[in-house]
């Protein structure tokens, strides 16, 4: 059993079951986030005894890394995991100044379809666990350690979506954020949903803490349900409605995310009825130019389209950013993950 797919708690009632008082498990999980130790015998302050019992009990390890590499630029890096099941997911890091934002997977594959995206395009091919979503932002925090260096900010931007693996996600970023452990601040971190409504409401309901940005592209109807298929299920009126209460309920700015694709959603029309979607929301909105996949044509807006589109949203009154593109040279960049394709 994947040791990183335990709650503090669920560690404490197996101790507890093999005769060992709390603080053990306390250690244990120190060793685990503060230590980032992945070997039994690195955890020195539990008796040999008990080391054993872990050791057989627990493994440390649900990914193997296959291959690592590096963009040109140095600034991004990504690793290929295979998992003990046999899936292969991909996980960032990437570089900006002094930040060292781990984007990571938690699906294999995703259903949702998104006809731009690269892992959208590979379908579903399953779930990551809390402990395996957990692992990847270890693998980086490890090497990151050897450097004294560390993560500043995770963001589920890899490869599913994670909405669509509600509890997982949610648990792994929990575990992260342990003030007794990994201590890995909510503000820190920021989920992106491509629009699951009845997860939303739930994530609103729950006052979660962590960042939330949407990926909207469309602020049509037409044209997302174009791009977006499960826009035919969960449509914009109903999506925009989701998210002012979430804004209103939790008094915290919400993200939309808009990948500019060139002749289709980059017009100034667009960005007309995306100022009056997002009219009076507390909202910030990230442009990215669309990142090239083998099994969508269009390209990315010019960054002259980019830059107009910007000061129209800005212009009326939406603070937007353009995202900078990363790693497009290693196959890294926003939804072009798929596990597969490595050059
Ligand atoms: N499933 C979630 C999170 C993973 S995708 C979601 O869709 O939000 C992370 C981001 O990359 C999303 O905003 C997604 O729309 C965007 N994206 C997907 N394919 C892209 C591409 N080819 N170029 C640029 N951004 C893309
Ligand atoms: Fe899935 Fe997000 Fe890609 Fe859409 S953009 S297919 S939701 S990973």
């Amino acid at each position: 059993m994947l040791i990183y797919d335990f709650t503090l708690e669920a560690l404490q009632s197996d101790l507890k079951s093999w005769g060992e008082p709390d603080y053990r498990a306390t250690q244990l999980w120190q060793g685990l986030y503060k230590h980032l130790y992945d070997t039994p015998n690195q955890f020195t302050t539990l008796p040999l005894h008990l080391r054993k019992k872990i050791e057989e009990r627990f493994t440390f390890h649900s990914f193997e890394s296959l291959i690592h590499v590096n963009s040109e630029d140095g600034e991004t890096e990504k690793v290929l995991l295979r998992s003990d099941d046999d899936q292969r997911i991909e996980t960032v890091l990437m570089y900006y100044d002094k930040r060292r934002t781990v984007c990571l997977s938690t699906q294999a594959g995703c259903a949702m379809g998104c006809v731009f995206c690269a892992t959208g395009q590979m379908g579903f091919h399953g779930n990551l666990s809390r402990g395996q979503i957990v692992e990847q932002v270890l693998y980086y925090a490890r090497k990151l350690s050897q450097r004294d260096d560390q993560v500043s900010n995770i963001v589920t931007m890899g490869m599913g979506e994670p909405f669509h693996n509600y509890d997982a996600t949610m648990d792994a970023l929990d575990i992260l954020n342990h003030p007794d452990g990994f201590n890995f601040g909510a503000r820190r971190m920021t989920v992106s949903t491509v629009g699951v409504i009845p997860m939303i409401e739930r994530f609103t309901r729950e006052g979660r803490r962590v960042n939330l940005a949407v990926s909207l592209h469309a602020a049509t109807n037409e044209l997302r349900d174009q791009l977006v298929p499960i826009n035919r299920k969960y449509p914009l009126e109903s999506l925009l409605r989701a998210c002012n209460e979430y804004v209103s309920l939790s008094g915290r700015r919400i993200s939309f995310e808009w990948a500019l694709i060139d002749g289709v959603n980059d017009s100034l029309e667009q960005a007309q009825k995306c100022s009056d979607l997002l009219k009076g929301l507390v909202c910030h909105v990230n442009l990215i130019p669309l990142n090239p996949t083998d099994g969508y044509a269009p390209s990315g807006a010019s960054q002259v389209t980019a830059t107009t589109f910007r000061h129209f949203l800005q212009s009326h009154g939406i603070p937007t950013t353009i995202r900078l593109r990363r790693g497009i040279d290693i196959h890294a960049g926003c939804g072009q993950l798929a596990g597969l394709n490595w050059k």
